[in-house]
C-alpha cells in the first residue's frame, strides 16, 4: 500500500507542477480524484485487503487524496497570479477603462402592482390569504353555488387535473373566499392575489394563465356602501388620484346582488382604444355574498352579510403600465421585463 500511494502521490505531484493552465490541472484532477480516478481505484481496492489492515489502509488513500488536492489547489492560486500579473504588463492593460456593468434584476410588474395593493389593503386592516392552485371542484364551482349542469360552469373554460377525484386548476381566486369563511370567525376582510388558469385560445386579452385578486369582508351590517368606498379608496391609491366608479348589475352565482364595477377610464376624457371609446372601463365583479355561500362556509346570512370582489390582477397592471397584449405578462420576454 504505502509503496503505491507513494508511487501515485509521486506521479501526481509531477503532473501538477508540469501543468501549465487551469485546463490541465482540471484533467490531472480528474485523472486522480475523479470517479474513475486513480485514487478512487486505490480506494475501491480496499475489499482486498485483509480486515485488520483496513483502517490504516483507508487512512493513507485519504491522506494521498488530501495531498494531491493541496498541491491542486497552490498550483492553481499560482497560474492565476501569474495570468493576473502577465495580463497587468500587457501593454494595452488600461486600469482606467470604466468596469464592466452589472445586469441587475427587475420586479415583475405583477409583483410591482401586487405589493402595493397589499400595502393598500392591509392599511384598511384586510389578511392576506393564500390558497392552492390545484382546487376541488368543491370549492371552485360547488360551494359557490355552481351546481354541476350550471351554465356559469360552461364560462369558465376548465383545465381538469382529474376528473375522477374533481380535481382542477382553479379559474379563479373566488374558492379562497370558502376557504377562509371555514377558517376566520367574522367579523373579517381578506384579500386573495393569486394564479387561475382558463383553457382558452390566447390573444391579446385572454391567456390560459392570469392573475386574480379576490376580496372578501364579512361581518354584521356590510352593505353596498361599504363595497363602493372601499373600491374608490383603492383605485385612488393605485392611481393617485380620484377615479370616477359605476355600478351596474351583474350575474354571478355566488354574489346577490351582483354588480359590474366600472372605472372612468384613465386614459381619456372622450374615448379611447383602451376604453373602446366609451370612457368607463369594466374592472370586476362584485357584489353581495349570497347567503348560500355563507351558509356552505358555515356562517349565519341572519346575522352577517358581506361583500366580495374578484379583481382582474393582470387587467390592472395593463392598465397601470399601458401594456396592450395580456400575453407579455407571461411571456418571459426579458427586453419586456426590464423595463419596469
Ligand atoms: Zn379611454
Amino acid at each position: 500500500m504505502s509503496a503505491e500511494r507513494a508511487r501515485l502521490e509521486e506521479l501526481a505531484l509531477a503532473a501538477i507542477a508540469a501543468a501549465r493552465e487551469t485546463a490541465e490541472l482540471a484533467r490531472v484532477e480528474r485523472e486522480f480524484l475523479g470517479k474513475e480516478g486513480a485514487v478512487g481505484k486505490l480506494l475501491a481496492s480496499i475489499r482486498d485487503v485483509p480486515p485488520d489492515e483496513r483502517k490504516a489502509f483507508g487512512h493513507g488513500a485519504n491522506e494521498l487524496k488530501r495531498a494531491i488536492e493541496t498541491a491542486l489547489a497552490a498550483r492553481r492560486a499560482m497560474l492565476e497570479r501569474e495570468r493576473l500579473a502577465a495580463e497587468r504588463s500587457a501593454e494595452d492593460f488600461d486600469p482606467s477603462l470604466p468596469a464592466r456593468a452589472l445586469a441587475h434584476g427587475s420586479l415583475h410588474p405583477l409583483t410591482h402592482v401586487v405589493r402595493r395593493l397589499e400595502e393598500i389593503f392591509s392599511s384598511m386592516g384586510y389578511a392576506i390569504l393564500d390558497g392552492p392552485e390545484v382546487e376541488l371542484d368543491y370549492y371552485n364551482f360547488e360551494a359557490l353555488n355552481i351546481p354541476k349542469d350550471h351554465p356559469a360552469r360552461e364560462m369558465h373554460d376548465t383545465f381538469w387535473c382529474d376528473r375522477e377525484q374533481k380535481l382542477l386548476l382553479r379559474t379563479h381566486t373566488s374558492p379562497v373566499q370558502l376557504r377562509a369563511l371555514e377558517r376566520m370567525r367574522p367579523p373579517f376582510r381578506a384579500i386573495v392575489p393569486g394564479r387561475c388558469f382558463r383553457n382558452e385560445t390566447t390573444d391579446a386579452s385572454h391567456e390560459h394563465t392570469f392573475h386574480q385578486m379576490e376580496g372578501l369582508v364579512v361581518g354584521e351590517d356590510i352593505t353596498v356602501g361599504h363595497l363602493i368606498g372601499t373600491m374608490k379608496t383603492f383605485l385612488r391609491e393605485v392611481f393617485r388620484r380620484e377615479l370616477e366608479v359605476r355600478l351596474r348589475p351583474g350575474y354571478f352565482p355566488f354574489v346577490e346582488p351582483g354588480f359590474e364595477l366600472d372605472v372612468r377610464c384613465p386614459f381619456c376624457e372622450r374615448g379611447c382604444s383602451v376604453c373602446k371609446r366609451s370612457t368607463w372601463i369594466e374592472l370586476c365583479p362584485c357584489g353581495m355574498v349570497h347567503p348560500k355561500v355563507l351558509r356552505y362556509g358555515g356562517v349565519d346570512p341572519e346575522r352577517y352579510t358581506g361583500f366580495a370582489f374578484g379583481l382582474g390582477l393582470s387587467r390592472l397592471v395593463m392598465l397601470r403600465y399601458g401594456i396592450d397584449d395580456i400575453r407579455l405578462l407571461m411571456g418571459a420576454d426579458v427586453r419586456f421585463l426590464e423595463q419596469f
